[in-house]
């Protein structure tokens, strides 16, 4: 594998932006379509990371190790890996700026850096992180402390929190909860302890088929959802956290709230380099047709994982589905054939409402729902042993060698 950092201007066929989950299922994703096509991947991370796993690594069944893996080692055999950012594009010239000042000349572009996690957006938070019970799933260094801290926790209040969408898996502030609570559960802990749900939303799940199972297991736990409420700044030395939400006047009050723990999920923004570009809608993220997946401005880009502006739950499986749309696409679009327009926002969430059992929300765009298997296979309202399975073993395993790879599970492409 050839790492390029210092040459002056080179082609290549296909560029990708980002080598996590999105950049390299699609890079596998077009390379399995045509060996022959040059593909470059750009990314300074040395290490690529299983993101879904640190709901797990947080909840104390996974070890950190099996959520990361050398950035080298994900790269498909036959792509070339720059290992720097890019911090610009000139889509009329089809090039991108590296952050050396580095022009990367490009035939086709694929957009997938993610998003941005805004820690600074919530006062206080980022010089208390990992510190005086404050903790993060989100953070890449923190899923181990969130298990550390639970375990510690022997009474007291133990606080979660939601940002306003979109963020990553949006069941993933309230996993923490649950993994928690049921942990405290076991330990006959749970009388002493008190659960709050702060969430920035109206309700515990954007899709209404899901809230029954969800409530059931707040309640189940003693823990009191606080909808419509927003982390606004921490205090780690004082262990306080303060919340805005709107009364009936739309007047915003404030609130504090003492805590033992505090699991923070932060609030979620377009990259920067993305939001500044022409590549970017209204809003900041990538401006690309919901179902085709490719720019809406500029006929040899296209967009894959959580940066996309589509209103899609922002999540790996997500990017399972998307991968193969893009890089037909692509290969579509090299024959001059017309793009397929299939893409139907599917995404999955897998709440893990207790250590084994999940309820696995899978829906597409508007909030309809798109299971896998039939109800009587898996039931994905309720909470059940086969979901978990699911998340704990077949879902890492088809990532690592199957979605990562090329190898198209349960995506129909017509
Ligand atoms: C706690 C947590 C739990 C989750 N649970 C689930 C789950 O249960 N199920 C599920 O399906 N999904 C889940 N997700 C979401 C899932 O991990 C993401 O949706 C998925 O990783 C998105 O892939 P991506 O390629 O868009 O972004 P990422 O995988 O985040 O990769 C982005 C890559 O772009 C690179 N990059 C960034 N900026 C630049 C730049 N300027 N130049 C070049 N490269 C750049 C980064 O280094 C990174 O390697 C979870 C996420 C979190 C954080």
């Amino acid at each position: 594998m050839e790492t390029q950092t210092n040459k002056a201007m080179a082609t290549y066929d296909v560029v990708i932006v980002g080598a996590g989950a999105g950049g390299i299922a699609v890079a596998s994703s077009l390379l399995k379509r045509d060996r022959e096509l040059n593909v470059t991947i750009i990314d300074p991370s040395e290490n690529h990371f299983y993101q879904p796993g640190w709901t797990l690594v947080g909840g104390g069944v996974f070890d950190f190790s099996q959520t990361e893996r050398e950035t080298a080692a994900v790269i498909p055999k036959s792509a070339k890996w720059i290992k720097q950012a890019v911090r610009a594009f000139t889509p009329d010239k089809n090039t991108v700026t590296l952050d050396d000042g580095k022009l990367v000349e490009y035939k086709y572009l694929v957009v997938s850096p993610g998003l941005t996690l805004d820690w600074d957006a919530i006062e206080g938070l980022k010089s208390t992180l990992g510190n005086n019970g404050v903790t993060s799933n989100y953070h890449v260094d923190l899923s181990p402390y969130t298990w550390e801290s639970v375990k510690q926790l022997k009474k007291g209040k133990a606080v979660f929190t939601q940002p306003p969408m979109p963020i990553k898996c949006a069941g993933a502030p309230q996993k923490a909860l649950y993994l928690s609570a049921h942990y405290w559960e076991r330990n006959r802990l749970l009388d002493n302890i008190n659960i709050q749900f702060h969430t920035a939303l109206p309700s515990l799940f954007g899709v209404p088929d899901f809230v029954p199972a969800l409530q059931s297991y707040m309640k189940r736990y003693g823990a009191s959802p606080h909808f419509n409420s927003q982390l606004v700044s921490v205090d780690g030395q004082s262990k306080t956290a303060i919340f805005s939400s709107n009364n009936e006047n739309q007047e915003t009050q404030m609130r504090e709230v003492k805590f033992d723990l505090l699991h923070v999920v932060p609030p979620q923004r377009a990259p920067q380099f993305i939001a500044e570009s022409a590549l970017a809608d209204s809003n900041g993220w990538l401006d690309v047709s919901h179902t085709s997946l490719r720019h809406r401005q500029y006929d040899n880009i296209w967009g894959i994982g959580d940066v996309i502006g589509a209103p899609n739950a922002k999540t790996a499986a997500a990017v399972r589905k998307q991968a193969p749309i893009v890089a037909e696409n692509i290969i579509r679009r090299i024959g001059n054939q017309p793009q397929l327009e299939i893409y139907d926002g599917y995404g999955a969430c897998p709440l893990t409402v207790e250590k084994g059992k999940v309820v696995l929300a899978e829906f597409g765009y508007g909030g309809k729902l798109k299971p896998t298997f039939p109800s009587w296979i898996l039931d994905g309202s309720m909470a059940t042993k086969t979901a978990w399975n699911m998340k704990a073993h077949l879902f890492p395993y088809v990532y690592w060698n199957m979605m990562l790879k090329g190898h198209e599970l349960l995506t129909k492409m017509e």
